[in-house]
């Protein structure tokens, strides 16, 4: 196969066009060995020793997604967390790091807490304003840069090249959770990122079935192989199942992007003119701050994740969540089932997030239907 020639789209479809070279099967078998058969010679010449280690059922789900990422080499783990938490775990104590303050609520917790008790010097700056990281990266003192961009829950932008640029002359690495925007919409290594990390719970996989996440280098060196040592030590693997159900998951990950990025949008400007609704966030509108970032480094659609802020405030808010039909009261995102979530509530005290905001993941069903399930709660709500 040309590969050069092909598209990323049809690389997924096809998982690489992968044919089982034995049985001539389409789609890989899982392998459940935990362990495998030494050489008379003392060797490995499988290059495989045990299954903490790695296992052939990872590797259509890590050469694909390198190949989605144009990344040098990926490694999947057995959840966002632990893939986000390795790139942390690979630096010392005493480190420097340069972190948004609105990010995923849970990496945020565990870098305000158990990272900063282990030592290291955790700085949460606006990270959509560049002249922010500016200010807080200390050359030769800060080793790592992380950004969310779209950022949970607001889908603030942060613009990739120019934090690469400020990190790279600071001596430090750029790591991008690059979950929201997904390959199909960002490739942050392409904008100079170092590592690109994914909750492969959400897009990737797509079904709500799976806990699983990624990361993806963009070279094979001397860091990368500290984090595949840290997931081998850790044991933070994904089971060979879930691995499996990951890679069937990635081989639509194009077409369902691309519908819900469509329905986001049609939805962002209907309810961007909706009596109840006092603000749309989403990437799309001409009217978002980040607009102007997201034309830049987003392709084929500006995501499936919106948020609505709720004229009456958290109360309305909450009282819209409880009156919707079709889309689903739940946490998690990225998924062929639209969600709906009160996000200040399961972010507890201290959040950034504004009381009167509600998340919507939007999945694969008809955008008119999910317009009209909203719209029907928001006018109960507000005679209620
Ligand atoms: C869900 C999520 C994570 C954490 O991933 P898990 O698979 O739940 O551990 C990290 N970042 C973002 C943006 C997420 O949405």
């Amino acid at each position: 196969m040309t590969k050069k020639t092909v598209s990323a789209a049809s690389l997924a479809a096809q998982a690489m066009g992968w044919i089982d070279p034995v049985t001539r099967a389409v789609v890989p078998p899982i392998h459940m060995a935990s362990t495998y058969l030494r050489d008379e010679d003392n060797g490995y010449s499988s290059g495989r020793i045990y299954a903490r280690a790695d296992n052939p059922t990872f590797d259509q789900a890590e050469t694909t997604l390198a190949a989605l990422e144009g990344g040098a080499k990926a490694l999947i783990f057995s959840s966002g967390m632990s893939a986000a938490t390795a790139c942390f775990l690979a630096l010392a104590p005493g480190d420097h790091v340069v972190v948004p303050k609105v990010m995923y609520w849970s990496l945020r917790n565990w870098l305000a807490t158990f990272a900063t008790n282990w030592g290291l010097k955790v700085e949460f700056v606006d990270a959509d304003r560049t002249d922010a990281i500016a200010a807080a990266v200390k050359k030769g003192v800060t080793k790592l840069v992380w950004l969310e961009t779209p950022a949970n829950p607001t889908w603030a932008l942060s613009d990739i090249a120019a934090a690469a640029e400020i990190a790279h002359k600071a001596g430090a690495l750029l790591g991008v959770d690059s979950t929201v925007a997904t390959p199909v919409l960002t490739r942050p290594i392409e904008h100079g990122a170092d590592i690109v990390m994914h909750s492969a719970t959400k897009y990737l996989n797509g079904h709500s079935d799976i806990i699983a996440g990624a990361l993806v280098g963009a070279r094979d060196d001397d860091h990368w192989k500290k984090l595949r040592a840290i997931r081998a030590q850790l044991g933070t693997i994904l089971g060979q199942t879930e691995a499996w159900l990951l890679m069937r998951g990635m081989r639509t990950l194009y077409p369902r992007v691309a519908w819900a990025c469509r329905s986001a949008q049609s939805l962002a400007e209907k309810f961007a003119a909706h009596p109840m609704i006092e603000e749309v966030l989403y990437p799309g509108l001409p009217s978002f701050a980040g607009h102007a970032v997201a034309r830049k480094q987003m392709t084929n659609g500006f995501g499936g994740m919106l948020s609505v802020r709720i004229k009456g405030g958290e109360r309305a808010a909450i009282a819209t969540a409880a009156r919707v039909e079709l889309w689903k009261r739940a946490t998690s995102l990225g998924g062929v089932e639209s969600l709906i979530e009160h996000r200040a509530s399961i972010e507890g005290p201290g959040t950034p997030c504004p009381p009167d905001l509600l998340r919507l993941s939007v999945g694969v069903e008809e955008s008119a239907d999910l317009f009209e399930d909203l719209d029907q709660a928001l006018k109960r709500a507000h005679n209620a």
